[in-house]
């Protein structure tokens, strides 16, 4: 097992609803550690940086707007496998195929207001943890 750090976002649908505890208890519940958080209103243009990747999606437009229609809290959760074991608590991206006490299955709405993104790979949880924070934000 390695210790890794991922990238992790109480997404809009979630703060609007006062879930930042429930959901911050799961993922400690787990056994990932909470290491840096802050709350932020994302700006457009950070929105369609950070999904840059989708931009050729058809739910890229409508995701943006989302992710920009209320605060959300931005985190990096350390533990082992950290990476694999926060895309587990989270669970499928459609809450419909969500399983039973993973975040999405308890709290998200719809596929779009899903509640948490979590980064999918080591390399792009570098990535996202330094759009986001400076390493002296992480305090381990
Ligand atoms: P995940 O967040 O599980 O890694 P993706 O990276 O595929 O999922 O998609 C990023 C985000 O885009 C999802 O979390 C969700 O908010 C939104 N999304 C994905 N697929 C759809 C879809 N078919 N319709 C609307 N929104 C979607
Ligand atoms: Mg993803």
């Amino acid at each position: 097992m390695s210790v890794e750090k991922t990238l992790s976002i109480i997404k809009p649908d979630a703060t609007k609803r006062n879930l930042t505890g429930l959901i911050n208890t799961k993922f400690e519940k787990a056994g990932l550690r909470i290491i840096a958080q802050k709350r932020l209103q994302l700006t457009r243009s950070m929105a369609e940086k950070f999904y840059e990747v989708h931009k050729d999606r058809p739910f890229y437009n409508d995701l943006v707007d989302f992710m920009i229609s209320g605060p959300v809290v931005v985190q990096v959760l350390e533990g082992d496998n950290a990476v694999k074991l926060n895309r587990d608590v989270m669970g499928a991206t459609n809450p419909e195929d969500a399983e039973e006490g993973t975040v999405r299955k308890e709290f998200a709405e719809s596929i779009e207001a899903n509640s948490v993104h979590g980064s999918d790979s080591l390399e792009n949880a570098q990535k996202e943890i330094s759009f986001f924070f400076a390493n002296i934000e992480l305090v381990t």
